[in-house]
């Protein structure tokens, strides 16, 4: 049994612990503020394997993302759901229905075993039964197909108990200055998401991953949504989400790049553009009165891509002596990610 200190608990630095307490190890969670409350508390609330990465041929990611759907589900189904989604397709914009088409069915395929019903298409006519709000005009139909949704704070501290189960120590309001701080353990995790790099720099040698920090925020709206839409941003190659929730219409998201690992606010740009986004397919138009709440968090990217749109969405680990850091990631594959840093921490 080896004594493990794993700096941050977000859902990669929490999925960490659990792997590393199934082994048997005594672990200790380090969390400078409370768990599950960055970049964790923050996302889009999809377990998907995300249909928009097979165009920057990320193939692996989606088939290891629409496995772990299933997972999440198993695990904890109070928590989560199966969600249609609609993908719809208007004439002369966006994605040609044969293209997304064919996204569909790779995705399905990568999907196989997965327990999830394959996607299908629908008329306008019937589009629109499934969303009478939605812009008829120039709609050819919509794709049905199926993801997940969660509650990403609550199945974040689910992990979180799974994992105190089993012995894990939590430690909350205590930032790690350095790493020398951490010196009466054997190994030592640095799961810090958007902060990964203050523990990383304490270390010699330049780094072999880079992060990108990118905001991401969401409208919520005090009305109900009736059914899960995925759009093209129009006249880009972005897609946003308009989401049921919790009885309410949350819409997202954004990208824009910061220059520190803190969320920043929604700004006045990013409600406008996804107001305008929303509205352009919609016949009933939102306002800046309806929106009853934003949030917003920064996605510790892998620098891949000078577009953070097409930045990959995988992880890397560097392990330097007993330190193990880790950088980038999905919610959705938190898991597997936490099983795969735990094989090469304990690789002697
Ligand atoms: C807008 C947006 C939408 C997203 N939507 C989805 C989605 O729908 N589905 C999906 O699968 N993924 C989604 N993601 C990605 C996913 O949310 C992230 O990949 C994941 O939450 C990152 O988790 P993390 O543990 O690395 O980071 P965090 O949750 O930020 O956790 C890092 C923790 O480390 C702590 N910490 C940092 N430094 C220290 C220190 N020195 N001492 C102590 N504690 C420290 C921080 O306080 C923090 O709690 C989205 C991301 C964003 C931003």
């Amino acid at each position: 049994m080896r004594k493990i200190a794993i700096v941050g608990a977000g859902i990669v630095g929490t999925c960490t612990a659990w792997a590393l307490s199934q082994r048997g190890h005594q672990v200790t969670l380090f969390e400078q503020d409370s768990p599950i409350s960055h970049t964790s508390r923050a996302s889009s609330k999809l377990l998907h394997g995300g249909l928009r990465y097979l165009e920057t041929g990320q193939f692996s990611l989606v088939h290891k993302a629409l496995q772990a759907r299933r997972f999440w589900l198993q695990q904890a189904p109070h928590l989560c759901h199966p969600l249609p989604l609609l993908f719809p397709i208007y004439r002369h914009s966006g994605r040609p229905r044969w293209q997304v088409g064919i996204g569909l069915k790779l995705y399905d395929l990568l999907a196989r075993g997965s327990g999830f019903a394959p996607a299908r298409w629908l008329s306008s006519a019937d589009t629109l039964r499934h969303y009478p709000d939605l812009n008829p005009n120039g709609l050819q139909g919509a794709y049905r197909f199926f993801d997940a949704q969660m509650d990403d704070h609550a199945l974040g501290l689910w992990v979180l108990a799974q994992t105190q189960a089993l012995g894990t120590e939590l430690v909350t309001q205590h930032h790690i200055d350095s790493l020398a701080e951490l010196a009466g353990f054997d190994h030592i995790v640095n799961a810090a998401g958007p902060w990964v790099m203050d523990l990383r720099r304490q270390q010699p040698g330049a780094a072999e991953h880079q992060i990108d920090w990118v905001r991401g925020s969401h409208l919520f709206i005090n009305r109900p949504c009736p059914a899960a839409l995925m759009l093209p941003v129009p006249g880009e190659q972005r897609i946003f989400f308009v989401l049921p929730y919790q009885g309410r219409t949350l819409i997202g998201t954004t990208e824009v790049r910061q220059a520190h690992p803190a969320a920043e606010n929604a700004s006045s740009a990013e409600i406008d553009y996804l107001l305008a986004a929303h509205n352009h397919y919609h016949r009933t138009e939102l306002h800046a009165a309806d929106i009853v709440a934003t949030f917003s968090g920064v996605r510790p990217l892998l620098k891949t891509a000078a577009n953070p749109s097409q930045a990959k969405r995988e992880w890397a680990f560097e392990r330097i002596d007993n330190v193990l850091h880790i950088y980038g990631g999905k919610w959705t594959t938190a898991q597997i990610q936490g099983q795969a840093a735990a094989d090469v921490l304990l690789k002697t």
